[in-house]
């Protein structure tokens, strides 16, 4: 999913546009950097950029600094050379453009900018802990991958090492079939910047995202582990009263009570605890306060499948400690050496072939992405193939081979959790980024679809995540340590779709937030700064792409409409991107797409869960790989 960087050692006219507009930028906030770093940091950023956003980027830098002043200040200055309330407005409307175009490229060019200006920071801003460590738990299972040399016929080929294909993978070589796993990324090492583990360990950098009434930013992972490797660590049971439904709709093919079951053993096995009072974070000591003040159900603590965490918040960018419980940690290592199971990292699934008829073999061909065997190719043959390749994935495979009698409805369906936080400006210093982030949630008390979870952002990123400009920005970055910040989620009716118009690397993700998602987001945000202010917050920041997202009173909160956003107002993320394969639709009730092929990702996941997907993922997983045991 990352597409290739661009090459090292030349300067080109993008890198120098962009060079220029982050030096007058870092001018007119006031960050003094010596240039030469400044350089290679601007440099270094944009580079790492899939090509999308980079050219996205250079294109903004050139037009920014000579169209954007005269379209939008009148004046036909290029932008270092505006006076600085110009440009404090320039950069004001162009950060809240609801233009999707200009706003994808205004993200882009931020990413290079606030990274090299902000980036540099990060280890005063957070003094400790800023953790390097690699992790103690060895290496994977098999390696290979340079040697690209493994055999060429298996039980079971399962694609993909996230929840679902670790899980099932793990659990039919533990029956004792021969299978091997083929995972795109590699291992992940935790980062002290958490800029370099997004470059790293997910999909397209961090960059991929859902355009649609608004843009949200869909990011997955790709590394041993998929995505768990780098979420949050959060667990929450199916909702009980969808896996009836389930149940009912399949006409009882699916067995409800045989899936809370297998829900209850995904719990055992990934250890899941309750997470500890001494490891929360202060946001979550903030926005338990605020609860309790504003009259609100107590917040709970939430279960997370974590052995000896020490709360250094980095779950998001590799768990520095090995404490936070991964697919493969959980499924896959504790295997290394059974001879019946490979691991195979860097090898990227690129071609299926389903059996021509019963009892025939799959035949699956697979590319090096390792340095050193790039672009080498083999072809292995398994009696059976399961596709984990996650929800963004998986689709392009359905459709692209045409598995299945459903394969053109395969990327429809789409839900995704739309996601967001706000902000709060204490007095006292918080130091957000220690403790668990997410180690404390809500559900709403007037509506269940929304869900309050703990949240923090590394200094590094955070400036990105700010709907503020300029010197606004620079003014909430200088009180980062003194900044709270609470997520909420929403169960959503909408559902997106995604084709694959250039392959497979650069989906196309349409999502629509429906007016009752905007609204529940408009709840989320209420709710989330009423607490904050009720903590003690003397500012809240707003998740708005519009000027008014600053409030330093509850009051204001009646005239900032938020029960009647648009959907372009909301800056919103999304972490759960599920039901592209849907159960039912795409897939039958045991996971069967043809002959020989089956799904296990968050894809199969029927509808909008409401709740954070892994544990229902693993419970797919390990229904599966029983009724595979038991097949054959
Ligand atoms: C920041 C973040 C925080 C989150 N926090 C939580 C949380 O606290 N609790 C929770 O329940 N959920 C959380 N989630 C979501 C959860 O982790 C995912 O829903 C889950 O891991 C998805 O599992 P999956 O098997 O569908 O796919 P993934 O885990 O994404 O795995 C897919 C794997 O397939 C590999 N792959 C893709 N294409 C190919 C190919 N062509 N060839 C070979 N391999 C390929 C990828 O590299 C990846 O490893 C979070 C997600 C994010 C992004
Ligand atoms: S908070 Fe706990 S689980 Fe998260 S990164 Fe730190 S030690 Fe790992």
């Amino acid at each position: 999913m990352i597409s290739a960087p661009a090459k090292p050692g030349r300067t080109g006219a993008g890198e120098r546009a962009v060079f220029h507009f982050t030096r007058a930028y870092a001018s007119h906030v006031g960050i003094e950097l010596d240039p030469v770093l400044l350089r290679e940091q601007s440099d270094e950023a944009l580079r790492s950029l899939p090509a999308g956003p980079r050219h996205l980027a250079v294109g903004s830098a050139l037009a920014l600094r000579w169209l954007a002043p005269t379209l939008y200040c009148a004046s036909p200055r290029r932008f270092e050379r505006l006076d600085a309330e110009r440009r404090e407005r320039l950069l004001a409307r162009l950060q809240h453009t609801r233009g999707m175009l200009g706003r994808v490229a205004f993200l882009a060019l931020k990413a290079v900018v606030l990274g090299a200006c902000y980036g540099q920071d990060a280890k005063e801003a957070e003094p400790e802990p800023r953790p390097s460590a690699p992790r103690p738990d060895g290496p994977p299972p098999a390696a290979g991958a340079e040697r690209f040399d493994f055999p060429q016929r298996f039980d079971f080929i399962v694609v993909g090492s996230g929840a679902g294909g670790a899980c099932v993978a793990g659990r039919l070589a533990r029956s004792g079939a021969r299978v091997l796993v083929l995972e795109r990324g590699g291992r992940a090492r935790p980062e002290p910047d958490a800029r370099v583990a997004l470059r790293r360990n997910y999909a397209q950098a961090g960059c991929s995202a859902a355009v649609g009434n608004t843009l949200i930013p869909l990011p997955t992972g790709v590394c041993l582990g998929g995505t768990t490797t780098i979420n949050s660590g959060t667990c929450l049971r199916t909702p009980q009263e969808l896996v009836a439904a389930w149940e009912r709709r399949s006409g009882g093919a699916f067995d409800g009570d045989a899936f809370t079951e297998h829900i209850e053993e995904a719990w055992r096995l990934l250890g899941v605890r309750t997470s500890g009072e001494q490891t929360m974070s202060a946001c979550s000591r903030l926005f338990r306060s605020g609860a309790r003040r504003s009259g609100l159900p107590e917040p709970h603590l939430l279960d997370r499948c974590e052995r000896g965490c020490v709360g250094s918040g980095r779950c998001c960018f590799v768990c520095p400690t090995g404490a936070k419980g991964t697919s493969s940690g959980t499924f896959l290592d504790p295997l290394r050496d059974a001879p019946n199971l490979r691991v195979e990292l860097h090898s990227e699934v690129v071609a299926v072939m389903a059996p021509a008829g019963r009892g025939g073999e799959v035949r699956v061909r697979v590319r090096s992405v390792a340095t050193g065997a790039t672009g080498a190719v083999r072809e292995v043959r398994a009696g059976k193939l399961i596709l984990s390749a996650g929800a963004l994935v998986t689709p392009w495979f359905v459709r692209r081979f045409h598995l299945g009698a459903a394969h053109r409805q395969a990327g429809n369906g789409l839900t995704i959790h739309p996601a967001s936080k706000v902000f709060g400006l204490f007095e006292e210093v918080v130091r957000g980024w220690e403790g668990v982030p997410q180690g404390l949630g809500l559900v709403d008390p007037e509506d269940d679809a929304v869900r309050y979870e703990g949240a923090f952002i590394p200094y590094e990123m955070a400036a990105l995540a700010m709907p503020v400009e300029g010197r606004r920005l620079r003014w909430w970055m200088d009180r980062h340590d003194r900044l709270a910040t609470f997520g909420f989620m929403v169960r959503d009716e909408a559902r997106g779709r995604i084709r694959y118009p250039l392959g497979a690397e650069r989906p196309w993700i349409r999502y629509d937030l429906e007016p009752i998602d905007a609204r529940r987001l408009g709840r989320g945000m209420e709710l989330a700064a009423r607490v904050l202010f009720a903590a003690g917050a003397r500012r809240v920041m707003l998740p708005l792409n519009r000027a008014a997202n600053e409030l330093a009173a509850p009051r204001e909160l009646a005239s900032a409409r938020l029960g009647e956003l648009a959907p372009a107002e909301i800056a919103t993320m999304a972490f759960h991107p599920l039901g592209t394969c849907g159960m039912g639709r795409v897939v039958d009730a045991n996971l069967r797409l043809c002959e020989g092929v089956y799904v296990c990702d968050g894809s199969v996941v029927p509808e909008s869960l409401g709740v954070n997907p892994q544990i229902t993922i693993y419970a797919f997983a390990l229904r599966l790989a029983e009724h595979l045991a038991r097949a054959s």
